[in-house]
């Protein structure tokens, strides 16, 4: 199976490159030329966008003059104009030898789509590693149902996220979660990793599941540490996500 590459981009944004002999998905450019020089002589087959943010779109546009027939799949939005093929929940794309499946996660924005498929998934600004994504447009219930679906996803499905916010969010899943071993493992190899300037994605969701404080409000020391920090306890699961995510917001 064919490993997808972070092309990095801006201060900490990821585009990702996936390759199959002469397949390439390119998948959030938000700038074109680090694609263009990734890709070489080669052609993507497909441009992929999970959302209207301009740091996952603003690179479309010279994708597209320079190659005006290579498909564009987008959610339904007026903000994706340059979208050629729309996208909605339970869609299937395909592309080469790869199938996805259209997976409505709103929340970060109210039309964000993740694409599942071929042992992996691209979520955009949904979730991160140990983190997931502000609360723009949408409610805390929707962002907590898009959590779970993705969540849902089998535990070897590597999980690629569009930003390296990892070590930061590491420091706050610690604040949350300081006995969770696991966690602590995770933080270790981030250090690791970004000392060596390397990505800490794709993660996958079995890690996530053990370690991302925001697929785990049901943790009970996360739930102390949340009656803590609102001077009671979070009734309910989508409180306590709305909590920790307002908290998250304001902490340095
Ligand atoms: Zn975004
Ligand atoms: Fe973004």
């Amino acid at each position: 199976m064919a490993r997808p590459d972070p092309i990095p981009a801006y201060e900490d944004n990821y585009i990702w490159l996936l390759r199959d002999g002469p397949a390439t998905l390119v998948v959030d450019p938000g700038d074109a030329a680090p694609v263009i020089a990734r890709l070489g002589k080669t052609r993507p087959t497909a441009i992929l966008i999970t959302h209207h943010h301009w740091d996952h779109i603003d690179g479309v546009p010279e994708l597209h003059a320079r190659w005006p027939d290579v498909p564009i799949f987008a959610p339904d939005d007026p903000r994706i104009p340059i979208a050629t093929q729309r996208v909605s929940d339970g869609d299937v794309v395909e592309i080469g030898p790869w199938r996805f499946e259209a997976i409505a996660v709103p929340g970060h924005t109210q039309t964000q789509v993740a694409y599942s498929g071929e042992g992996l998934v691209f979520c955009g600004d949904s979730m991160f590693s140990l983190g997931c994504g502000r609360l723009f447009e949408g409610t805390p219930a929707q962002m907590l149902d898009s959590l779970d679906r993705l969540a849902a996803l089998p535990g070897d499905t590597l999980l690629c996220c569009t930003h390296e916010y990892t070590a930061a969010n590491a420091r706050f899943a610690l604040a949350v979660e300081p006995g969770n071993t696991a966690l602590e493992q995770r933080a270790a190899q981030v250090a690791s990793l970004r000392a060596n300037n390397a990505a800490t994605l794709p993660s996958t969701i079995d890690s996530e599941r053990a370690c991302n404080p925001f697929l785990r409000v049901d943790s009970p020391e996360i739930l102390q540490s949340l009656a803590k920090h609102l001077g009671h306890p979070p009734e309910g699961r989508v409180e306590a996500f709305a909590a920790l995510r307002s908290w998250k917001d304001g902490f340095r």
